[in-house]
């Protein structure tokens, strides 16, 4: 246990640990800002819940650290026994065969849409396939939890664009304009 709690200038931490992402929760991205709720563990086997804010170039900006029997109280509906579960599929299955799953499940959602234009299925078999492979995405996470920052940039660069776009209308030649 813990006791002593300080405030510095990156927000609040917990004595002088050396953190290690054990794995993804969720993230969230606003106005090109990243929340990202991960699990972490400390040099000496504390178990905590990390909040972490990164600005718009994927620029770590600061943590806030939650013991998990209180981040199950705050993060209702997102901390649960879940992402635990995500984080055992990859020790107990193996990385390579849940890269094989990511690689079936995405077939199975191309196959999916494929009907569903073609009115051989409705719209939950469609749903169904997504989940399959939102929880591949995050066990992928899991998987390159040592890639996270570059994670971050890459997908912060892509909603940048994409935004642009938007705001252009979808006018394909801002495409061009940027790259010239
Ligand atoms: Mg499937």
């Amino acid at each position: 246990m813990v006791e002593g709690i300080e405030k510095q200038k990156t927000g609040f931490k917990f004595g002088k640990h050396r953190l290690t992402v054990t794995g993804v929760i969720k993230n969230w991205v606003f106005h090109g800002r990243t929340y990202r709720l991960l699990t972490v563990r400390t040099h000496d086997n504390l178990n905590y819940v990390s909040l972490r804010l990164y600005n718009q170039t994927g620029r770590f900006i600061k943590q806030l650290l939650v013991e998990p029997e209180i981040a199950q109280f705050i993060f209702q509906g997102f901390y649960t026994e879940w992402p635990d579960t995500l984080n055992k599929a990859v020790e107990v299955f193996g990385k390579e065969k849940q890269i094989d799953m990511a690689e079936e499940e995405c077939a199975e959602l191309i196959v999916s849409i494929k009907h569903l234009k073609r009115n051989r299925c409705g719209e939950e078999a469609v749903i169904e396939e997504c989940v399959d492979v939102e929880l591949m995405i995050e066990q992928m996470q899991n998987i390159f939890k040592d890639k996270l920052g570059l994670w971050g940039n890459i997908k912060a660069e892509k909603m940048e664009r994409l935004a642009k776009l938007v705001e252009a209308g979808g006018d394909i030649r801002l495409k061009e304009v940027n790259d010239g």
